[in-house]
């Protein structure tokens, strides 16, 4: 790793926590938090060990874990379920750090989009339900415009009442 990056805000706000909480920084707490914070996707333990494999980095999965869940705890990584089976994880320090998303259920592809409608539903289930709300998560899934293009088509599985067919 060089200086340039363990000296990256992002980087010193996770040592920062580690040792707040009388974690060791370690070199591969840090290489996990880096492949992280150099990623704008969505990405899987997968995706992860092999951008560290790349980088000549040979971490364990179990390590892997145990950083993504406390980079998830410091709040400077988000954990996604997209419904895949496993959990993908998206730093938060983005240009566009309130966003949702669509997923390609065909695909996988995740979008992301902005929702001002989301902030009239915020203030709604305020004054209508006098609830605060801290945060929110939207996920639409459907039909990527690319597996469109290529003619997938979306199957009725699950969409047809039982009882308007009988
Ligand atoms: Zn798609
Ligand atoms: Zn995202």
């Amino acid at each position: 790793m060089t200086t340039e990056q363990a000296s990256s805000p992002f980087i010193r706000l996770f040592s920062r926590y580690l040792r707040d909480l009388g974690l060791p920084v370690t070199h591969q707490r840090e290489a996990v938090a880096q492949v992280v914070i150099a990623s704008d996707g969505h990405l899987s333990v997968d995706d992860i060990e092999g951008a560290l494999r790349a980088g000549g980095e040979r971490i364990g999965k179990a390590t892997i874990y145990r950083t993504l869940d406390l980079l998830v705890r410091s709040r400077l990584v988000e954990e996604h379920d997209f419904g895949e089976g496993f959990k993908r994880y998206e730093h938060r320090l983005s240009n566009n750090p309130i966003h949702e998303h669509m997923i390609c259920v065909e695909c996988g592809t995740v979008t992301e989009f902005e929702s001002n409608e989301l902030y009239r539903v915020e203030n709604r289930v305020r004054t209508e339900h006098g609830f605060l709300p801290v945060r929110r998560r939207l996920e639409i899934y459907g039909l990527c415009k690319d597996c469109q293009d290529a003619g997938v088509e979306l199957t009725k599985e699950g969409l047809i009442c039982p009882i308007e067919i009988a």
